[in-house]
């Protein structure tokens, strides 16, 4: 079994409500080897993945956490420039308009909580685009949804899979994608609507083998060395003399846990648990004497509840997640306008997002970097 060799996660978008010329709407760029899975596709999407050394040939899958507009009002262009989409004509034949599945083509994969098939279907329809591939759009219902049914009159977009609609098991979904490297689950996260977040678990990676261990039995016996490959792979092998040899045990893979908007993620605690990156929003925060915008009736409880009412968190609530779940590394997103994304150039947004870091590192503990539109970093193997 192969392992990946390559985790890079690039934030397209970092904005909460209102986008601004330094903070796009909400978009995460995971790329797993050469694959590209989208989390979240506010608008423009499709502007910073051409911005960034993403490649939108290369997305493969869209995982949206809830359908507020500023999470999934890009996915119609990215689907439009994806699947070779092309504006359709009315009442006149279409030589484009090809209805028949194209041969070997895998649907790209939508996931989201209800109502995302319904937007994509109704979108893609009244818009007349046409398609060139194909693409299905899973839901994950919660116990009050519809368990069956598209949540729409319309018929199916002639491109559209039929695509499944995924109940809980013990209130979270368990294995809702599972490939050869990596698998992901969902469960549900406290917001003003339905919203859920991802966990992206990469599958048990083989454990560091030591030759010492096994090459002098394999001498011994008079074993090609090259049996070493399936040793280091963690499988067992058994000796001419009968003498059985086992491979290392296989060590946990990585765990990459993205949240939507949230004031309390607390449902999807258990699978986030050891998370190596926890990405959390902070829309709000109490920046007294940084923030010029602060009012002097606010204290950090008052900016707290304001946060809380309107579904969000603070740093100090997403330190306190990060903590609870002992992640290893914590980035901060979904900022409000008020704090711009140029804190690479700008002195006064420095000292803002620095601020904000310090906030969420205060409950935390742990490494928090606040995330900035067309950031760019890699995620190593799980340390022990
Ligand atoms: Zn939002
Ligand atoms: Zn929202």
């Amino acid at each position: 079994m192969s392992t990946l060799s390559s985790v890079n996660i690039t934030i397209l978008g970092s904005a909460s409500a209102q986008p601004s010329s330094t903070r796009n709407h909400s978009s995460l760029a995971l790329r797993l080897d050469g694959d590209v899975w989208l989390f979240d596709c506010g608008e423009a999407t499709q502007h910073q993945i051409q911005r960034s050394s993403v490649k939108m040939g290369k997305v493969q899958k869209i995982f949206i956490t809830h359908t507020h507009g500023d999470h999934i009002f890009g996915v119609l262009p990215v689907l439009a420039m994806r699947l070779n989409g092309a504006g359709g004509t009315v009442d006149v034949e279409d030589p484009r308009a090809v209805t028949a599945p194209p041969k070997d083509v895998p649907p790209l994969e939508i996931y989201g909580p209800l109502g995302t098939r319904a937007y994509v279907r109704n979108g893609l329809t009244y818009t007349h685009t046409l398609l060139g591939m194909p693409y299905v759009v899973h839901e994950l219902r919660f116990p009050s949804d519809p368990p069956d049914g598209d949540y729409t009159a319309l018929p199916p977009h002639p491109m559209e899979r039929p695509g499944r609609n995924v109940a809980q098991v013990d209130g979270v979904w368990p294995e809702i994608f599972k490939g050869a490297l990596a698998t992901v689950s969902a469960a549900p996260i406290l917001h003003s609507i339905p919203c859920v977040g991802y966990v992206v678990n990469e599958l048990p990676v083989p454990g560091k083998v030591d030759p010492q261990k096994y090459i002098p039995e394999l001498k011994r016996t008079k074993t090609p060395m090259s049996v070493m490959r399936q040793l280091q792979h963690g499988e067992s092998i058994t000796l001419s003399d009968g003498t059985v040899l086992h491979g290392p045990q296989r060590k946990p893979g990585r765990k990459i846990v993205i949240l939507g908007d949230t004031y309390d993620p607390s449902p999807i605690a258990g699978l986030a648990e050891d998370a190596c990156l926890l990405m959390h929003e902070a829309t709000n925060a109490h920046l007294p004497g940084i923030d010029p915008a602060t009012k002097d009736a606010d204290t950090y409880e008052t900016v707290e509840e304001r946060a809380k009412s309107r579904g969000h968190s603070t740093p100090q609530m997403a330190g306190a997640f990060a903590k609870k779940i002992r992640a290893r590394k914590l980035v901060l997103n979904h900022f409000s306008a008020r704090y711009a994304g140029d804190d690479d150039m700008n002195e006064e947004t420095a000292r803002v997002m620095s601020r904000i870091r310090e906030l969420a590192e205060s409950t935390y503990g742990g490494e928090v970097v606040c995330a900035r539109d067309l950031m760019s970093f890699e995620l190593g193997p799980r340390k022990e």
